[in-house]
């Protein structure tokens, strides 16, 4: 994982493709952000793109129930055709979502058994339960009331449809965040078909939301094995639709149609791909000389990776640890392994509750940076016995071994925040001298012989997407990214991009970071044409070379 990472970033650098700035959709939208009056103009944008039906937010209260999220106790689906190989590891393991709030595991039919129509008479979907849509419908007015970048993009769509004639097939998480994504690439002009990139993470009810206004969806939480590839396979291979482009997260899809429908594959304008995984998987394409499309890479965005990796952690680290310990923070010693944006964002959000925060961490430069935020950088091995709580931010494998397991004290909570299972040898410790009880949902206990225990969350999985929800606005960004990202690719003249991999341009990222500052009535400072000239900089941006790293 670290290697592959480490490989993807590098290649990051090779592969960024300077676009230039004049041509792209950027430099079109970003120019009405920036007023005259140094603020961000919402009414420049509005009065371009006026009036598009909006939701209006709904004053019900909303009555969650029983949250359940024993997401690996779905049983798998047996005696149907195995579509492919086993499950990816970005399908179980991804880090951009939240767990649903309604399961409806009482009706144990697969939705694949039963034959559901939304109120038009459309049979083209499969979620689990249809009857979900209204309530799953106020679960996305709920999030849009925290997207509105989202929203004032869809405003576009009265005078122009940037999407008219894409046909998007997409596998994400299937969230109310996502469904605001999916509604708005739709109101611009999309046609979208849509599956889910995580068999546990799909919210029910608002897949059937989706599918009732019409989006063809292929998805419900504890999907086996089986139906995860089925669902993929049902987005791609109907009747008389054709995608051309791909919205993924994991690279699932991207190599399902690649592998499975390559005449499909070679007409897909564009794929716009969230994940590091993904990411890694299409330069792995790409150096194989085997990627025929353009891809645009969001990951390594700066507003994806300085946002989700640092924010959405920031909150979501202390969501997922109270939810499933109800432990208090203050006075508590933890300590967190890798301080990149993750490791930041959590050890920060544990500082401030007054825990005592030590670092680990293989590189100077990011040790450094901690011993300067005001954190002891140690080895884990001079805490091991004394920390309380152990969360792994590496990206990294084995970076809590059995033996430092061993020499934990009675008590320690052990949790990882990274991409992948293997940061905690989970593995080590499933032998018959240890005994596993499951005292909540996502939390073990694992005990010694002697009786000491250790408390181990979500199975040293993704602590904030399996035990908490993670911020909409964070995600919003994101997905406005992932909007823009496509409508580049799909309108950007022949030539333009090559079959190659690409960081979207600066001023895109600009843009999206400008639509969210009118949540907080934050007036930028216009540049004089004096400061301009003195600094060499366009008064619109960008205004940072892409070497920049914030
Ligand atoms: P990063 O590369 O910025 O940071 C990782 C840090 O870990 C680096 O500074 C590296 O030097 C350090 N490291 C590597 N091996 C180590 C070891 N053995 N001991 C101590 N430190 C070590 O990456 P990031 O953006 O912080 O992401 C970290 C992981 O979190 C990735 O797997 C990423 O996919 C995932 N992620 C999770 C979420 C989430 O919501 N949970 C969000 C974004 C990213």
């Amino acid at each position: 994982m670290s290697e592959t990472a480490g490989e993807a970033k590098a290649e990051v650098k090779q592969a960024s493709k300077e676009v230039k700035e004049s041509e792209n959709v950027a430099e079109k939208y970003s120019a009405m952000t920036v007023s005259k009056n140094s603020e961000i103009n919402m009414g420049e944008l509005s009065s371009a793109f006026s009036a598009v039906p909006t939701h209006k937010p709904v004053k019900k209260q909303i009555q969650f129930v029983e949250e359940k999220q024993e997401f690996s106790r779905f049983p798998t689906k047996t005696g149907r055709r195995s579509l492919s190989r086993s499950i990816s590891q970005s399908s179980t393991d991804s880090y951009s979502s939240a767990a649903s709030y309604t399961d409806s595991s009482d009706d144990e039919t697969s939705p694949r058994d039963k034959t559901q129509v939304n109120s038009k008479g459309s049979s083209d979907f499969c979620v689990k339960n249809i009857k979900q849509a209204e309530f799953g419908r106020r679960e996305i007015e709920i999030a849009e009331q925290d997207m509105s970048a989202l929203i004032s993009l869809r405003k576009r769509a009265q005078s122009e449809k940037p999407l008219a004639g894409a046909k998007i097939v997409g596998c994400t998480h299937i969230t109310a965040q996502t469904a605001v994504l999916i509604e708005t690439l739709v109101a611009l002009g999309a046609q979208c078909r849509w599956t889910a990139c995580n068999i546990y993470s799909t919210q029910n009810e608002v897949a059937a939301a989706l599918a009732e206004r019409g989006v063809a969806v292929f998805a419900w939480k504890g999907e086996s094995e089986d139906d995860f590839w089925w669902c993929i396979d049902c987005c791609v291979n109907t009747e008389g639709w054709q995608p051309n482009m791909i919205l993924d997260d994991g690279g699932d899809l991207t190599h399902w149609v690649y592998k499975k429908y390559p005449n499909v594959f070679k007409k897909i304008r564009g794929i716009v791909e969230e994940s590091v995984t993904g990411v890694h998987r299409l330069y792995q394409l790409s150096k194989a000389g085997k990627l025929c499309v353009p891809a645009m890479n969001v990951n390594d965005s700066v507003t994806k990776q300085k946002f989700d990796n640092l924010y959405c952690c920031r909150e979501s680290i202390l969501d997922g640890l109270k939810r499933t310990t109800d432990v208090m923070f203050g006075g508590k010693q933890v300590v967190v392994c890798g301080y990149g944006e993750v490791g930041k964002g959590c050890s920060a959000a544990l500082k401030a509750l007054g825990a005592v925060v030590y670092v680990t961490e293989i590189d100077p430069i990011c040790a450094l940076q901690a011993c300067m935020d005001g954190f002891r950088v140690v080895k884990l091995n001079e805490v091991i016995r004394l920390v309380d709580v152990i969360i792994t931010c590496t990206g990294n494998k084995n970076v809590v071994t059995k033996d430092q397991l061993d020499r934990m004290k009675n008590g320690c909570i052990v949790c990882n925040m990274g991409h992948s299972n293997t940061e905690i040898d989970v593995a080590s410790l499933r032998t018959p001298e240890l005994t596993w009880e499951r005292v909540r949902s996502q939390v073990d206990h694992v005990i010694w012989p002697d009786g000491k225990r250790v408390i181990l969350l979500a199975e040293g999985r993704l602590l904030n997407l399996s035990c908490s929800t993670v911020p909409t606005f964070v995600l919003s960004i994101t997905a406005t990214t992932q909007a823009l990202a496509l409508i580049e690719l799909y309108n950007a003249p022949d030539g333009r991009y090559k079959q190659d991999v690409y960081l979207l341009p600066k001023k895109m990222d600009e843009y999206v970071a400008s639509l969210h500052l009118a949540t907080f009535d934050a007036h930028l400072t216009e540049l004089t044409d004096e400061q301009a000239k003195y600094l060499g900089l366009n008064k619109n941006g960008p205004f940072k070379p892409n070497y920049y790293r914030y």
